[in-house]
């Protein structure tokens, strides 16, 4: 054995080495004191989420109170978890005009993919950043409309406007819309 293994056997060596990180990091924490930590005290602290980030889905309304959903059903032939279920049905007294009277979601065997949101041709639904919905049971994971709704307002206090005032001069020419602000010239 030649002398640098010896050394190495006597001062433990390899497991120095495997250390270095714990050992630097222990110094910089404990001793230093000039290293941040990166635990987080959770669920008293929260890491900041990405703007991009995907949690639970909820349903929006327009700034009136309205729900934007027109229960056209294509969000829930883009979910490729069959989780959404829709219902829908006539506006009553606007037969041009549909809504979904029902809106069901099974979060328990959605991908958060996003495929649903962008289907949406009225952007009713949106990711919200909400995680913490660990549940006993199972079946409290089926959302209701009135669920998915809460779930909006909560997370989008800020509400859009109807389509037909955001958009006037196409709306002008809609039968569907009804009490439309004045065209623009
Ligand atoms: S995020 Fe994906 S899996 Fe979840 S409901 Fe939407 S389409 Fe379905
Ligand atoms: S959420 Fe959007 S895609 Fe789904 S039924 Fe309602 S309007 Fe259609």
């Amino acid at each position: 054995m030649s002398v640098a293994d010896l050394v190495k056997t006597f001062t433990f060596y390899e497991i120095l080495v495997g250390m270095k990180a714990t050992i630097t990091v222990f110094i910089q924490r404990i001793i230093l004191r000039n290293r941040k930590a990166i635990t987080l005290q959770y669920p008293h602290e929260k890491r900041d989420l990405p703007g991009s980030y995907r949690g639970m889905i909820a349903l929006l309304k327009y700034d009136d109170g309205v729900e934007k959903c027109v229960g056209c059903d294509l969000c829930e032939a883009a979910c490729p978890s069959r989780v959404i279920t829709v219902i829908s049905a006539e506006v009553e007294g606007e037969p041009a005009k549909r809504y979904a009277k029902e809106y069901y979601m099974d979060m328990t065997r959605c991908l958060f993919c996003g495929l649903c949101v962008d289907a949406c041709p009225v952007d009713a639904l949106a990711m919200t950043k909400e995680y913490e919905w660990a549940r006993y049971n199972k079946r409290d994971l089926r959302l209701d409309k009135p669920q998915l709704l809460a779930l909006g307002d909560r997370n989008f206090p800020v509400r859009e406007k109807k389509l037909e005032f955001q958009h006037p001069n196409v709306a002008y020419f809609n039968i569907g819309h009804k009490n439309l602000p004045h065209k623009a010239s």
